[in-house]
Protein backbone atom coordinates (compact mmCIF):
# COMPACT_ATOMS: atom_id res chain seq x y z
CA UNK A 1 0.00 0.00 0.00
CA UNK A 2 1.19 3.28 -0.81
CA UNK A 3 1.94 5.55 1.87
CA UNK A 4 -0.36 8.84 2.12
CA UNK A 5 -0.02 12.13 4.13
CA UNK A 6 -2.30 14.34 4.98
CA UNK A 7 -2.38 17.67 7.24
CA UNK A 8 -1.73 17.02 10.97
CA UNK A 9 -3.93 20.11 10.90
CA UNK A 10 -7.22 19.23 8.62
CA UNK A 11 -7.45 15.93 11.25
CA UNK A 12 -7.22 17.88 14.25
CA UNK A 13 -9.67 20.82 12.75
CA UNK A 14 -11.94 17.80 11.67
CA UNK A 15 -11.48 16.59 15.45
CA UNK A 16 -12.26 20.03 16.94
CA UNK A 17 -15.49 20.30 14.68
CA UNK A 18 -16.36 16.91 16.34
CA UNK A 19 -15.94 18.32 20.01
CA UNK A 20 -17.61 21.32 19.96
CA UNK A 21 -20.72 18.61 18.34
CA UNK A 22 -20.25 16.44 21.66
CA UNK A 23 -20.00 19.68 23.88
CA UNK A 24 -23.17 20.99 22.47
CA UNK A 25 -24.88 17.52 22.68
CA UNK A 26 -23.81 17.27 26.43
CA UNK A 27 -25.18 21.23 26.91
CA UNK A 28 -28.77 19.78 25.26
CA UNK A 29 -28.82 16.78 27.55
CA UNK A 30 -29.49 17.82 31.01
CA UNK A 31 -31.68 16.11 31.63
CA UNK A 32 -30.48 12.74 30.91
CA UNK A 33 -27.09 12.03 33.08
CA UNK A 34 -26.88 8.94 31.60
CA UNK A 35 -26.79 10.11 28.00
CA UNK A 36 -24.52 12.96 29.44
CA UNK A 37 -22.13 10.53 30.99
CA UNK A 38 -21.67 8.68 27.84
CA UNK A 39 -21.35 11.68 25.67
CA UNK A 40 -18.66 12.96 27.58
CA UNK A 41 -16.54 9.97 27.55
CA UNK A 42 -17.08 9.93 24.47
CA UNK A 43 -15.23 13.37 24.20
CA UNK A 44 -12.74 12.61 26.26
CA UNK A 45 -11.62 9.71 24.00
CA UNK A 46 -11.72 12.56 21.45
CA UNK A 47 -9.06 14.71 23.52
CA UNK A 48 -7.13 11.38 23.29
CA UNK A 49 -7.14 10.91 19.86
CA UNK A 50 -6.15 14.92 19.29
CA UNK A 51 -3.37 14.79 21.64
CA UNK A 52 -2.04 11.49 19.68
CA UNK A 53 -2.45 12.78 16.52
CA UNK A 54 -0.63 16.27 17.69
CA UNK A 55 2.50 13.75 18.86
CA UNK A 56 3.01 12.02 16.40
CA UNK A 57 6.34 13.14 14.90
CA UNK A 58 5.99 15.21 11.48
CA UNK A 59 7.09 13.18 8.36
CA UNK A 60 10.05 14.96 6.08
CA UNK A 61 7.99 15.44 3.28
CA UNK A 62 6.79 18.56 1.00
CA UNK A 63 3.97 19.54 -1.20
CA UNK A 64 4.14 17.77 -4.92
CA UNK A 65 5.29 20.33 -7.57
CA UNK A 66 3.57 19.50 -11.06
CA UNK A 67 4.16 20.92 -13.73
CA UNK A 68 3.90 20.12 -17.95
CA UNK A 69 6.17 20.26 -20.55
CA UNK A 70 5.35 23.12 -22.51
CA UNK A 71 6.43 22.68 -26.68
CA UNK A 72 8.50 26.07 -27.97
CA UNK A 73 10.29 24.48 -30.95
CA UNK A 74 11.97 21.34 -32.29
CA UNK A 75 13.45 19.45 -29.66
CA UNK A 76 13.09 22.45 -27.32
CA UNK A 77 10.55 22.46 -24.40
CA UNK A 78 9.73 24.61 -21.54
CA UNK A 79 8.88 23.78 -17.59
CA UNK A 80 5.47 25.31 -17.04
CA UNK A 81 6.45 25.92 -13.33
CA UNK A 82 9.83 27.50 -13.23
CA UNK A 83 9.63 28.13 -17.20
CA UNK A 84 13.36 26.83 -17.73
CA UNK A 85 13.47 26.23 -21.41
CA UNK A 86 15.34 22.52 -21.92
CA UNK A 87 16.60 20.69 -25.32
CA UNK A 88 16.13 17.38 -26.13
CA UNK A 89 14.22 16.64 -22.35
CA UNK A 90 10.61 16.15 -23.73
CA UNK A 91 9.63 13.28 -21.91
CA UNK A 92 11.35 13.13 -19.02
CA UNK A 93 9.27 12.77 -15.75
CA UNK A 94 10.80 15.75 -13.40
CA UNK A 95 12.11 19.26 -14.17
CA UNK A 96 15.71 19.09 -13.57
CA UNK A 97 15.76 22.58 -12.29
CA UNK A 98 13.10 23.02 -10.28
CA UNK A 99 12.21 19.46 -9.71
CA UNK A 100 8.91 19.43 -10.66
CA UNK A 101 6.85 16.48 -11.48
CA UNK A 102 5.99 16.12 -15.08
CA UNK A 103 4.15 13.21 -14.95
CA UNK A 104 0.79 14.33 -15.09
CA UNK A 105 -2.03 12.86 -12.75
CA UNK A 106 -3.96 13.56 -10.14
CA UNK A 107 -2.57 16.43 -7.85
CA UNK A 108 -4.35 14.71 -5.29
CA UNK A 109 -2.43 11.89 -5.56
ZN1 LIG B 1 11.01 23.61 -13.75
Amino acid sequence: METEYVRRADIINTFQIWRTDLTQQIEENIEFPHIRSDLKVCRTQLDDCIHAVQDIPAADVRPVVRGEWEYISFMTVKCSNCKETFHELEGDNFCPNCGADMRGGNIDG
